[in-house]
């Protein structure tokens, strides 16, 4: 079988960028690992999706289901409980070896290939914790599925480290559901969830919130049960300073300390990967060094909006489309590089050979901002610029801009200057 562009993962990503692909006539099929379409959104009962995309606010199920309806009407080809477990290009084409319930082992080929296969949860063994090994130690994420979808309330007597978005919907549905929240930890100075989250899932639960604070020592009983925490304030350099532990009877840690792309797709690819987004590099079309390959998405950059996700993949699907139609007229490309008080930025190429006329320039602060200025440089010459109030970490920053005026030979310089 070959097909003209295969999507990897049926989440809000590659929902959204096959959607885009088709409606510019091509032939698509979508493979997804669970048995159904929706991604993560399928555990995220709590509301907050599509401000953007539909000015109104649906619950995560809800916005999946906008998207799956009209993936649905354009006849769309997928797979369900099908796992793609390597990736190929042989020549101009791709081969995707799956495992699935309807074709067993099996080898599909394409001409281009959309990786939309969302982000995993970083655990206990990734972080420096002291103390025992119990049962009751689980990733935020994986406690929603359990309670959402499962039916299973983790624990009754929980703690939180990590103040990411996850977290703090899960400190409140935990409240919710009869459990006791005992507190969240974080070990920065600075929340790294939506001020919204900070609100309505902690402020308006009496859930005290400890930041620059971590877990220092985990304590089981003699079933291997988790029993207590302590926590301890830390300094500028993250050591915990003495005399400050605070101690907590808890039956349930939840971790909420951070997602990491998904990109073991891509491990067969001499491919530049950003070492901030730990993912690979790509240029404005979402094309990664590899040409025909697309990554859009959570497995992309992590993002906190939704909204972000459908937009950006759906100009992955276009791009893809175009890729196939011939219409990429050259590979000249300029970098695109963070400089003052920017994490990261994607794209991290600007590939003059595209249609596109606009560029849009996603990018994370290094730290938190009340007054800042954008500014992007080509050389000393300053090609946009832009003030912002209130820049935080946690939240993605957007900018876009027409390229046609920019140099083809010098790189561009991406700041925040503060203000
Ligand atoms: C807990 C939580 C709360 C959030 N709250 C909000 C909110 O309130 N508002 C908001 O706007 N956004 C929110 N977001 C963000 C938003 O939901 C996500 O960024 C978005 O849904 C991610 O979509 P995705 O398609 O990139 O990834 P996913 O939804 O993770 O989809 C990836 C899909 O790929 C499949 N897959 C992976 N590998 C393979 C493979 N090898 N073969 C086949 N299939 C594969 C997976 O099974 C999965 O279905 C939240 C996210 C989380 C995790």
């Amino acid at each position: 079988m070959i097909k003209e562009i295969v999507v990897i993962g049926g989440g809000a990503s590659g929902l959204a960028a096959a959607i885009a692909a088709k409606k510019k006539n091509k032939d698509v099929l979508l493979i997804e690992r669970e048995a159904e379409l929706g991604g993560i959104l399928n555990q995220c009962i709590h509301n907050g999706f599509g401000l953007e995309v539909f000015k109104e606010e649906y619950t995560g199920p809800e916005y999946a289901y906008k998207f799956i309806e009209e993936f649905n009407s354009l006849d769309i080809e997928y797979l369900l409980n099908a796992t793609v477990i390597k990736l190929d290009k042989v020549d101009d084409i791709f081969i995707i070896t799956l495992s699935s319930e309807k074709l067993g082992l099996s080898e599909i080929k394409a001409k281009a290939v959309v990786i939309s296969s969302g982000c995993y949860e970083r655990t206990r063994g990734q972080i420096t914790m002291p103390g025992d090994r119990p049962r009751g130690v689980i990733t935020a994420g994986s406690a929603q599925r359990y309670l959402n979808i499962n039916g299973f309330l983790v624990g009754k007597k929980v703690f939180i480290l990590g103040s990411g978005d996850i977290g703090l919907i899960m400190a409140r549905r935990m409240h919710l559901e009869g459990a006791e929240v005992l507190g969240v930890a974080e070990i920065m100075p600075y929340s790294n969830g939506l001020n919204r989250n900070i609100v309505q899932c902690l402020n308006d639960f009496d859930i005290p919130l400890y930041l620059s604070h971590t877990v220092t020592n985990v304590e089981s009983d003699e079933f291997k049960r988790l029993k207590a925490i302590t926590i301890q304030e830390v300094d500028s350099r993250f050591n915990p300073i003495k005399g400050t532990e605070k101690h907590f009877s808890v039956d349930t840690l939840l971790l909420s300390i951070g997602l990491i792309p998904d990109i073991t797709l891509l491990d067969d690819f001499d491919i530049d990967v950003d070492p901030k987004t730990k993912s690979a590099k790509i240029n404005q079309a979402y094309e990664t060094t590899v040409n025909g390959l697309f990554i859009c998405g959570n497995s992309l950059q992590v993002h906190d909006l939704v909204d972000n996700v459908s937009k950006e993949s759906s100009r992955a699907g276009t791009s893809a489309a175009d890729y196939i139609d011939g219409l990429v007229t050259s590979r000249q490309k300029i970098k695109i590089i963070p400089k003052e008080n920017i994490l990261y930025v994607a794209p991290q190429y600007l590939d003059f050979g595209w249609s596109f006329k606009e560029l849009i320039i996603s990018f994370r602060s290094s730290k938190k901002l009340e007054k800042a200025a954008i500014k992007i440089y080509q050389g000393e010459k300053l090609v946009y610029q832009k003030r912002r109030t209130f820049i935080v970490p946690a939240e993605m920053e957007q900018v876009s801009f027409p390229y046609s005026e920019l140099s083809k030979d010098e790189d561009l310089r991406v700041e925040l200057e503060e203000l």
